[in-house]
């Protein structure tokens, strides 16, 4: 090889060649356990040793997924580098111990609005600008990108292949193979195989077809999940690959099971292992020994029972809170206790309620609705030295009870309509006029230094930290003499102090509240402290 012809390891194309890919389609009914699967498949290739990814491209035609509504989409996760994502993302944050970023989501929209940007600048020099190739290879170019660091990189496809609207990723992915070799790429398509009570059987058909369409479309699978309510013989994922034309032996099941952190073990027994172990070249075992002793400590039965109260705005919809569910969940286990988490409806909260739980977690939100109970819960928090962890709209609303048994009887919010003088949450400067846009917020890692001494810089055990962040309004440190009074101090603030970002208790045995969301950087493996602590308090 000359100089000249060496490889420019910058350049992507030939890095892309290195990579390997895992794309993971779903077919007959979106909704049971595509994420998780990817995932799950990732944890594998991680305890394997290798540089995992994961990223998930949705059809939808929105730009990202600040504005989506959390009853109907569930919580919106915030990556680092300050996206607003759907929850999958914290899934695989959870799952793989590593931090997604921007690239990690991909919706329609943004790429949208990107191809138009382009074109409206003239940047397609005056070429007729189409779904294929142009849409398709954006997709791709963001694959790329996403994977360029890894070993394996996996990719989700949102929704269910067929969808009108999924039509072009499922073409991307296609042409993916061309770009860096069908051998470094894994399709892996994630079916629903019903059962039917009535006639007591498993029905394939609907597989069946979900695999001719992927193969419609120019796909063939080299790995299928037959997902089922309960555990399938043998002859039912024979049957499904008879009719479908793939290796017997690629065709697997993952039957329900209880909890979300037992998919990559029913992975692992499904026999996925031998295909991925192929793909990448390597029968290295697995270390799951981390994720065997969660397990152990999940499934146990301990003396304890911890009884967290959520004080929510969307109770009865878990996935609106998911992070912090998982966090305090995953907390317990380690911390040996159960948990039982009592919903409170932040509308109708009541001191009966209050009183009956162990501890308080007043998580984030927006809008005046169920803002007094909130309120109400920080307060009767403060005067019963209960546990109170606050996260975001939590330490605001903590710090309004502070301020009103600190002398001001008409504290509030400026976000709920408190006034110069009353304000004791104010709108932060750089985002006035901005309340109703997407994407506005102060969002993603920001920076605090923690106060010498206090309780939050020793459960951290540092003075400096990183949490990621999505909101517009701020503590007004004006009124910080009657906050202190009614018995919170500043624990914490950005490095140049001019935002609040840590509140404690003074006479409290654990009341910590921080601007941040540390439920995102929450890990099963690898929990966040303040939620160790938090529960800690509440054994
Ligand atoms: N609504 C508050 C704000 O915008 C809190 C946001 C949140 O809890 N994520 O500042």
């Amino acid at each position: 090889m000359t100089k000249t012809q060496k490889v420019d390891k910058n350049d992507s194309k030939n890095n892309a060649k290195t990579v390997k890919y895992i794309f993971v389609t779903g077919g007959v009914l979106s909704g049971v356990g595509k994420g998780i699967t990817a995932a799950s498949i990732g944890a594998i290739l991680k305890a394997k040793g290798y540089n995992v990814s994961i990223q998930k491209c949705d059809p939808y035609l929105n730009v990202d997924a600040g504005l989506l509504n959390p009853v109907e989409h569930g919580e919106c996760f915030v990556t680092a580098d300050g996206k607003e994502t759907d929850l999958d993302l914290g899934h695989y944050e959870r799952f793989l111990d590593f931090e997604t970023s921007k690239f990690s989501s991909v919706l329609s929209g943004a790429l949208y609005q990107e191809l138009i940007e382009k074109e409206r600048s003239g940047g397609f020099h005056g070429k007729t600008v189409q779904m294929v190739p142009h849409f398709t290879d954006l997709v791709q170019e963001k694959i790329a990108l996403a994977g360029a660091k890894s070993d394996i990189h996996i990719v989700e496809i949102g929704g269910t292949v067929g969808d009108y609207e999924g039509l072009s990723f499922i073409e991307a992915i296609r042409l993916f193979a061309n770009r860096v070799g069908r051998e470094n790429c894994l399709y892996v398509h994630v079916v629903y195989v019903p059962w039917i009570n009535t006639s007591k059987e498993l029905k394939t058909k609907p597989a069946q077809n979900a695999l001719k369409d992927l193969r419609g479309f120019g796909i063939i699978p080299d790995v299928v999940v037959c997902r089922t309510e309960r555990p399938a013989p043998r002859a039912i994922c024979e049957k499904i690959a008879a009719f479908s034309g793939i290796d017997k032996d690629a065709v697997l099941n993952l039957p329900d099971i209880e909890s979300v952190y037992d998919v990559p073990f029913n992975v692992l027994k499904s026999g996925v292992l031998e295909i991925l172990d192929k793909f990448v070249g390597s029968d290295t075992e697995p270390d799951m020994a981390r994720w065997k002793e969660f397990s152990r400590l999940r499934e146990k039965k301990w003396a304890k029972t911890v009884r967290v109260g959520l004080v929510a705005k969307y109770v009865g919809n878990e996935d609106a809170y998911i992070c912090v569910t998982e966090a305090l969940k995953a907390a317990t286990a380690w911390e040996k206790c159960n948990i039982e988490i009592a919903w409170l409806d932040a509308e109708k909260l009541t001191d009966e309620e209050l009183k009956s739980v162990d501890g308080i977690v007043v998580p984030g939100g927006f809008g005046v609705r169920g803002a007094e109970g909130k309120i109400r819960a920080a307060m009767y928090a403060l005067e019963n030295d209960r546990p109170y962890l606050g996260l975001c709209l939590g330490m605001q609303m903590a710090c309004v009870a502070a301020a009103r048994r600190g002398g001001m009887k008409n504290a509030g919010s400026e976000e709920f309509g408190a006034g110069e003088g009353e304000n004791v949450i104010y709108i932060m400067e750089d985002q006035k006029g901005k309340e109703s846009t997407g994407g506005t917020m102060r969002l993603g890692d920001c920076p605090a230094k923690l106060k010498k001494g206090s309780k939050v810089a020793k459960i951290y055990g540092e003075g400096h930290v990183v949490e990621r962040h999505r909101h517009r309004y701020e503590v007004n440190q004006k009124f910080l003499p009657e906050i202190e009074k009614g018995g919170l101090v500043v624990a914490g603030t950005s490095p140049d102090g001019k935002l609040v970002e840590f509140v404690e208790g003074t006479n409290s045995k654990f009341f910590v509240a921080t601007q941040a969301h540390p439920e995102f950087r929450s890990r099963p493996l690898n929990v966040h402290p303040l939620f160790r602590e938090f529960v800690k308090a509440m054994k």
